[in-house]
């Protein structure tokens, strides 16, 4: 198998068990290699690892760097984000965190899309602020009206695309240019894409970050994150400081996301097909009011996502009109679809969205009144016509329909 094979291809035969003369029967999945620490045969084994380490290599001198089944991980996430080097962290927001921490210093200003996710507020918030860092929050949809928000500090521009919540498409391209005029670093949130439906590395960002949580573990069962990027300048300072801070997994993490992550195309495409009929439902019922999601034809960002993006999936969110009262009851009356945060999974999910952090997205119709509710929905991979017979019955039960 050559770097050039097909994702799907490569993602069945990464971090396999070797299976050769020196191992002439061997199981099919490489077993999760559980260390604390590793014991070098002697003591020139040692130092020969620390000076090839040194060197660069990834060598193991401590369990924290994760063994072969961490390997494997990180060969995965290098495959589908294009990437050189990958840092794992035990969960996404974990990754944002040393990524943010590794990149930026006191006295040093962050810009940052309006549409991140929400708790990089609260890290700005509880955690930046306090290290003398400072972060500006505005909307990322035209590039050029970035620059007046730029100070002479400014060292990374942070997007996430699609958005958390309302799923805004961004000009990645457009943005990575206005990154290099400025010499600034763009970072980007890509767990919406998990490098299978979005590759924002190839579109000129500089460090991609995805909560491998959602779609590449895929199964709820895990928390993870991952920082990548291809500049060696840049991997050289993550590296350092990812190993100064103590991020790690656990090896039975990787394994499992290793397994989770052989079927993300297949999940992908059928969250996909899934999400685009109810799309297709959801936009001839009257309570609706607008789709987010890509991928639909009608949604804002549509034209970017068909040039950037080579697939899409499960997740969008809609504005009803109704009255906070019948969301609630729409919610609750909901069977195939958990009410949670997250998404990712197998399962459909439902979040009731705060309207009210809404209104400061310049991409929300501010003159939406009290009786839009929005709720984002990740489809799962159930029968989609049992999905749109629950969101029927729910819509029915909230006397909407
Ligand atoms: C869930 C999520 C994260 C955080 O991932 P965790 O593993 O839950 O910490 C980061 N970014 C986006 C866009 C997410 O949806």
């Amino acid at each position: 198998m050559s770097s050039e094979s097909s994702i799907h291809t490569r993602l069945q035969h990464l971090g396999t068990a070797p299976c050769d003369a020196q191992h002439p029967v061997a199981p099919v999945g490489l077993p999760s290699i559980r260390t604390s620490t590793v014991r070098f045969n002697t003591v020139e084994d040692l130092e020969n690892t620390y000076k090839r380490k040194s060197r660069g290599e990834r060598l193991v001198t401590y369990g924290r760097m994760g063994m072969e089944t961490h390997a494997a991980l990180e060969d995965v996430f290098c495959a589908l984000e294009g990437g050189q080097r990958v840092f794992l962290a035990s969960s996404g927001l974990g990754a944002i965190s040393m990524a943010l921490l590794s990149l930026l210093s006191a006295g040093e200003h962050m810009l940052a899309a309006d549409c991140v996710y929400g708790p990089v507020y609260h890290l700005n918030n509880t955690v930046l602020q306090r290290m003398g860092i400072e972060a500006t929050f505005t909307s990322a949809r035209d590039p050029q009206a970035l620059e007046q928000h730029l100070k002479p500090n400014t060292k990374i521009l942070y997007v996430e695309a699609p958005g958390s919540l309302l799923m805004q498409m961004l000009d990645m391209p457009a943005l990575a240019e206005f990154a290099r005029r400025h010499e600034l670093i763009l970072v980007t949130d890509n767990t919406w894409g998990s490098g299978y439906a979005y590759q924002p590395l190839a579109l000129g960002a500089d460090v991609s970050i995805v909560a491998g949580t959602k779609y590449v573990a895929g199964h709820s069962d895990l928390m993870l994150g991952a920082v990548i990027a291809n500049d060696p300048e840049l991997i050289k300072t993550i590296d350092t400081n990812q190993y100064a801070m103590g991020f790690s997994i656990s090896a039975d993490d990787a394994w499992l996301a290793i397994r989770g992550v052989r079927t993300l195309p297949v999940r992908m495409e059928q969250h996909a097909r899934n999400a685009l009929a109810v799309c297709e439902w959801l936009a001839q019922q009257s309570v609706v009011r607008q789709i987010f999601h890509p991928a639909w034809p009608q949604d804002a960002g549509h034209a970017l996502w068909k040039r950037d993006c080579t697939g899409s999936n499960g997740l969008m969110s809609v504005a009803l009109t109704m009255s906070a009262d019948q969301a609630r009851t729409f919610v609750n009356a909901l069977t195939l679809f958990g009410i949670g945060y997250s998404w990712g999974g197998y399962e459909s999910l439902v979040q009731w969205v705060d309207t009210g952090a809404l209104r400061s997205h310049a991409y929300f119709d501010a003159h939406a009144g009290d009786n839009v509710q929005v709720v984002r929905l990740h489809i799962g991979l159930e029968s989609v016509d049992d999905v749109i017979a629950d969101l029927q019955q729910a819509m029915q039960q909230a006397g909407v329909l």
